[in-house]
């Protein structure tokens, strides 16, 4: 099937520190699994450089921890990558996990202190609420086989 991929995950370096998130080991699964993987970024596409500063979501805004307001980028960046997922004929999406865009079940509190709490990032929920199937490299079992 074809899956909207976090860019970050196929070893892209879009990640906010200016690194990836490769997951060599689940990559080759997918592949062998004959998964077309299409990348997205959503912070790219919203608009933000990399390096960036890391965001965390807090009571309905994306912030950083200076305090800088996040919001309209994080926004865009999740209907780009719903636009993406439409045009590709995707069938469900692989995010990564706790990203204040890609996180799906679990995120950081917003306190930039490393706790997590229920929640989804910004990009997540949005597919979410259009009814998309979300997945993360910790609970991709099913697309696995
Ligand atoms: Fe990875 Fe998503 Fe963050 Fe981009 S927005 S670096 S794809 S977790």
């Amino acid at each position: 099937m074809k899956l909207l991929v976090s860019a970050c995950l196929l070893g892209i370096d879009c990640k906010y520190s200016g690194g990836n998130n490769l997951c060599a080991d689940l990559l080759e699964a997918l592949r062998r699994a004959g998964h077309i993987l299409i990348p997205v970024c959503p912070e790219i596409y919203g608009g933000l450089s990399t390096p960036r500063p890391p965001a965390e979501r807090r009571a309905g805004r994306v912030v950083t921890e200076a305090g800088t307001d996040v919001t309209a980028q994080y926004r865009k960046g999740a209907e780009a990558a719903l636009r993406l997922y439409r045009l590709c004929g995707c069938e469900a999406a692989l995010l990564k996990a706790n990203s204040p865009s890609c996180g799906s079940g679990t995120i950081y509190d917003g306190s930039f202190s490393h706790v997590k709490i229920d929640g989804d990032g910004v990009t997540a929920q949005l597919l979410k609420e259009k009814g998309i199937p979300v997945y993360t490299e910790k609970d991709c079992g099913p697309l696995l086989g």
